[in-house]
């Protein structure tokens, strides 16, 4: 990694504005408030040291810089020039200058020019990969108020690359509330954690990190990888529209119960009475919350408590699930279970190959090729996923291209 430092006038950095790119992913939202781009000004015009800044230059991108360090400080830096804050009231004068209220157009020439010219300290680091620069900005934040989250995504490794891919499925388009510090990240992150758990677990701050520390291989096609996109699928199904009620401790139950639906029960059975269901509860927990607790159903008093403290931890997300379940499966009587078995027997695919004639009954690719006993598919005819059964009546005989084509669960 190379890297030079040197110092950089603050007229200069402001002309170059359009070069610099303050939010490469690794960036945190800008979040400075007022006071704190007053304070910078402040400390500029007195002369006081800021603290050196990082960029770095992309062989890729040679006139642009990505801001690895310092994007508060730039941005706070172009707003003053471009008269977008004033300084406080109350600020004292500087050399018996005014400057109280003053917006850079205000300030005395001899405070202008100084401003001007101030010069920030620039280290620009050049050659450097994605992993060298996120490294470095980890680093950089540590032990400042980042949050857990923005930490980890600064964290190198294909855990990181497949949570981040994660927050952007469509199911976080029915959240109501919004993507601030990384939220959908967050939780995207709590859901991988429990399918690698294989249901629920402590998703607590350390339990991630530890995750995205073990699985900087991660590969995005595993079981796991896939299980967790599908139950999102089904969750942007079951939710067609933005919906109030999925609230964050919400989506991590939700998250679970359809885990389990979509582990052991046919759940097209349910799908599209879910949303309603789900909605009824709500309701439900709203009307028991409302009465004094010693009239309260119990139970709702306990799920109250559930969601109100602890909400990753183990426990908690695990009586959540049970207790959505429960609730699920008395309204909804007739959820079957999934056949167990899944893979036809030998006696089974015979019984269907002789019946068949060993001929492809699909004929979505072919017009009914007659196939030998080393090379067919055994196809349910309604797929096991959707409650299809293991028997000879459900199975029929298939080529390797029809079978490919149907696609689904088979
Ligand atoms: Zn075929």
């Amino acid at each position: 990694m190379n890297s030079n430092k040197k110092p950089w006038p603050l007229k200069t950095i402001h002309g170059i504005r359009e070069r610099i790119d303050t939010n490469p992913d690794f960036q945190r939202p800008a979040v400075w408030g007022r006071s704190q781009k007053q304070l910078l000004v402040d400390t500029i015009l007195r002369d006081y040291d800021v603290p050196k800044l990082y960029w770095r230059k992309i062989a890729s991108k040679p006139d642009k810089y990505d801001v690895v360090d310092g994007q508060q400080r730039l941005r706070a830096v172009w707003d003053f020039f471009e008269g977008k804050f004033k300084l406080p009231q109350d600020t004292d004068p500087i050399d018996d200058m005014e400057i109280a209220g003053c917006k850079y157009d205000d300030l005395p020439d001899e405070l202008r020019m100084k401003f001007d010219v101030y010069a920030l300290d620039v280290v620009v680091l050049e050659d450097t990969d994605e992993d060298e620069v996120r490294e470095m900005f980890l680093r950089l934040q540590n032990g400042t108020s980042l949050k857990a989250q923005e930490k980890r995504n600064a964290y190198p490794g294909r855990m990181r690359d497949f949570v981040r891919e994660l927050s952007k499925h469509a199911f976080f388009g029915k959240v109501p509330f919004l993507n601030s510090r990384y939220t959908y990240d967050h939780i995207a992150a709590q859901m991988v954690c429990m399918e690698l758990a294989g249901g629920p677990t402590n998703v607590k701050d350390a339990d991630l990190n530890r995750m995205y520390e073990n699985n900087k291989e991660f590969d995005a096609k595993s079981l796991e990888a896939r299980s967790v996109v599908r139950i999102l699928n089904t969750l942007n199904e079951i939710f067609s529209e933005k919906t109030p009620e999925l609230e964050r401790y919400n989506v991590i139950s939700l998250y679970c119960v359809v885990a389990e639906l979509l582990k052991q029960y046919v759940i097209e059975d349910v799908k599209t009475n879910f949303f309603n269901w789900f909605v009824e509860f709500e309701r439900e927990r709203h009307t028991q919350e409302a009465k004094p607790s010693d009239e309260a159903i119990p139970e709702w008093v306990t799920y109250k408590e559930k969601i109100s403290h602890s909400t990753d931890a183990e426990e908690s997300i695990r009586w959540r699930m049970e207790y959505m379940l429960r609730n699920l499966l008395e309204k909804f009587t007739g959820l079957r279970l999934k056949d167990n078995q899944r893979d036809f027997t030998h006696l089974q695919r015979l019984a269907i190959f002789r019946r068949d004639g060993g001929i492809c009954q699909l004929r979505i690719k072919c017009e009914g090729v007659k196939l030998t006993w080393d090379d067919w598919h055994c196809d349910h005819k309604t797929p096991w996923s959707k409650g299809g059964k293991t028997t000879v009546e459900n199975g029929q005989v298939s080529c390797s291209a029809c079978n490919t084509s149907k696609g689904g669960e088979e």
